[in-house]
């Protein structure tokens, strides 16, 4: 059998400048070692995250051109709403300008004072928008999600017995049970089928919606097809019809699988829902049918969604994650596994066992695998955690992660090599950095964007 490889060919390239390690040592110790204060252009490899990150192709540029810009009834805005019938089988949508905002618009219907929000580990802007109406949302992942050395296919799974204790002691107190695929928080780690029809069995017994945090909806089903038995012969959109076919509503950050760089809706069976999520959409977001965004995005965003629901496209998107994944291992870094659909997360106390906790051990390697090759990553550790909004203490999660995520068609497997190659120098020489980073300013909540670091 041949290896696969892309199902498309590069057309237009944008050219990145290859510093030198002095002058990384400069720009990381003026940005204060925090990596969000960086320009772009000092970054060689950005592996900070895949959301809006991703290369749109010649078709998604050519719908940009033919879009429709018209305030009301927008012709994009049928096409889109056309594609999310056939692709995920709903008929009322919603556009807004991009994930959050669908959060935003959709719970201010949903979710009230005190309710609960169960479901898999829930993405911090998901969980932003529910504590933010004083809610509580319930992670009831599997316990597998928070090893990274044990094997599991669907890591991203609800716990069942956890989520029917919670219904059966607190049902009254359920807003709705919510299923994010695949589930970014447990490292992209996918939902099985056979586990989301356990939620839905669930979700009809006590008479609850199920809603999907869909941003990544398409690897979820590559996942699928090549984990779950029962589906190894089905079409990706035969899994995709079917996974969202137990859901009763969706709300989706187009900057994922919709493969465009701003966008977001949401998707409805219910009208009646639809018709009071409508009034918080024109409030929030603009009128019905652009929802924040202009005609073009809603053009090329329902291109982006035929081509990321391809079988060949998904093949090679998933393999060069996991390719970069084997040759980081190669070179005997500690790694999560399996790997994700959409990143690979590094296992940093495992990499600076010498750095106390103190000394943020995951943002040290964020900044020595910028010095050895400027790429950047993502700190999923004791900075991004906080502080505790009482005592004030440093809170220090399970895992400390270093993530780096892949953008979308964006980079080739020379990249990857090159990324692996650094970030295997980096652990040869880790050995040699004994201590972390302090604090000199940082944010009451959310400090990681704009904290200030300096090393001890
Ligand atoms: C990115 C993301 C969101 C939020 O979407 P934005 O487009 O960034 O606002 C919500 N849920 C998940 C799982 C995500 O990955």
């Amino acid at each position: 059998m041949l290896p696969s490889c892309e199902p498309y060919k590069i057309k237009m390239i944008e050219p990145l400048y290859p510093s030198s390690r002095e002058e990384r040592e400069l720009w990381i110790k003026e940005a204060r070692y925090n990596i969000f204060n960086l320009k772009s252009d000092q970054v060689f490899i950005d592996f900070l995250t895949d959301s809006g990150t991703g290369a749109m192709s010649d078709r998604q540029w050519s719908a940009i051109m033919s879009g429709d810009e018209s305030y009301a009834g927008s012709r994009s805005f049928h096409q889109l709403k056309d594609t999310v019938k056939e692709l995920i089988g709903f008929e009322y949508l919603l556009p807004t300008h991009q994930g959050r905002a669908a959060e935003n618009v959709l719970f201010s219907v949903l979710v009230k004072e005190g309710q609960l929000v169960p479901g898999n580990a829930h993405f911090d802007t998901t969980k932003g928008h529910i504590e933010f109406r004083k809610a509580i949302a319930v992670d009831c992942t599997i316990d597998e999600a928070y090893d990274t050395s044990k094997p599991h296919p669907f890591k991203g799974n609800v716990n069942i017995d956890k989520l029917e204790e919670l219904m059966r002691t607190s049902s009254d107190k359920v807003s709705f049970i919510l299923i994010t695929a695949t589930c970014n928080t447990a490292g992209g780690q996918p939902v099985s089928i056979e586990n989301i029809r356990k939620v839905k069995n669930l979700a009809d017994r006590y008479g609850k919606l199920l809603i999907i945090d869909a941003a990544r909806f398409a690897e979820n089903a590559y996942f699928i097809k090549t984990r779950e038995e029962e589906f190894k012969n089905k079409s990706i959109r035969n899994i995709v019809l079917e996974m969202f076919s137990y859901f009763d509503g969706v709300t989706m950050s187009a900057k994922k699988d919709g493969i465009v760089n701003i966008g977001g809706f949401i998707a409805l069976r219910s009208k009646k829902i639809y018709q009071e999520a409508s009034t918080f959409n024109i409030m929030f977001e603009g009128f019905l049918t652009y929802g924040g965004q202009a005609g073009r995005d809603l053009a090329a965003l329902s291109q982006g969604l035929h081509e990321s629901t391809e079988f060949d496209y998904l093949e090679s998107r998933i393999s060069q994650v996991a390719f970069l994944g084997e040759r980081m291992k190669s070179y005997g870094v500690p790694v999560q596994e399996p790997f994700g659909g959409h990143a690979i997360f590094i296992d940093a106390l495992k990499f600076f066992p010498q750095i106390p906790r103190e000394e943020f051990p995951g943002q040290t390697l964020v900044v020595e695998l910028y010095k050895a090759g400027g790429i950047r990553s993502a700190e999923i550790g004791s900075l991004m955690a906080d502080r505790d909004p009482v005592t004030r203490e440093n809170r220090f999660p399970a895992l400390e992660l270093v993530r780096l995520a892949i953008p979308r068609r964006a980079y080739t497997n020379n990249h990857m090599d090159y990324a692996a190659a650094a970030v295997g120098q980096a652990f040869e020489a880790a050995q040699n950095i004994r201590r972390g980073y302090r604090l000199i300013s940082e944010a009451p909540i959310m400090r990681h964007f704009t904290m200030e670091l300096e090393p001890i």
